[in-house]
Order: structure tokens, then sequence, then C-alpha cells
């Protein structure tokens, strides 16, 4: 299975509420939870197998499925530390927009200062 966005080898298959079915690795793994993060939607997230069984549907194995939830978890965690990071950054780019009004309504008054 290959990774969606970059076609090289998928370390996870993961399927959308609506069926369907891709593959990610490791570093586009957190792309995909971001999207699913703003789409507000869960993921379900398939063991990779051998490439001839991928269509299969065979019965995980109580070892498989608690890692499975094990793996879902993780990557939980890492989606909310990724929206806890989103809104730093929102906030400093708030930051940022208000300190340049500021500066451009100081820049607007000065203008209109006595030299005119
Ligand atoms: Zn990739």
């Amino acid at each position: 299975m290959e990774c969606f966005e970059c076609k090289g080898e998928a370390t996870i298959k993961y399927q959308w509420p609506w069926g369907e079915v891709s593959g990610a690795c490791d570093e586009h793994l957190t792309l995909v939870q971001t999207r699913a993060g703003q789409l507000g939607c869960a993921l379900v997230f398939l063991p990779l197998g051998a490439v001839a069984g991928d269509e299969a549907p065979d019965t995980p194995s109580r070892a498989e499925q608690v890692n499975w939830k094990e793996a879902y978890n993780e990557l939980y965690d890492r989606l909310l530390k990724t929206e806890q990071e989103l809104e730093r950054m929102r906030e400093a780019a708030t930051t940022v927009s208000k300190a340049e009004e500021q500066i451009q309504s100081a820049a607007r008054s000065r203008n209109k200062g006595p030299r005119q």
C-alpha cells in the first residue's frame, strides 16, 4: 500500500467514515489526522497486512485489536497536540495583526500631523 500523498511505502492504512480506504506513511499521517480533525470525523485505522490480502476482510486477533486501539489513542493524542499547536499559532497571528494595525494607525496619524 502506498502513501496517499508521497506514494511512498505506507505505514498505516485508514478508512474514512464514507468508506474510502487509503494508506499513509509516518510523515503524512499527521496530514490525514489534521484533515480528519478539520472535517470533524473519526478515522478507522486498519492493519496494513500482506499486499495480497489487502482487500480480504479477515477477522482481527485480540492482540491486533488492542494494537489498533493503542495506535488510535496515540494518534488521537497527536491530533489534540496538533490542534493545540494550531490554536497557539492562531493566537500569535492575531497578536501580529493587532500590532500591524497599531503601526498602521500610528503611521496614519503621523501623516495627518502638522507637516501636511
Ligand atoms: Zn507520505
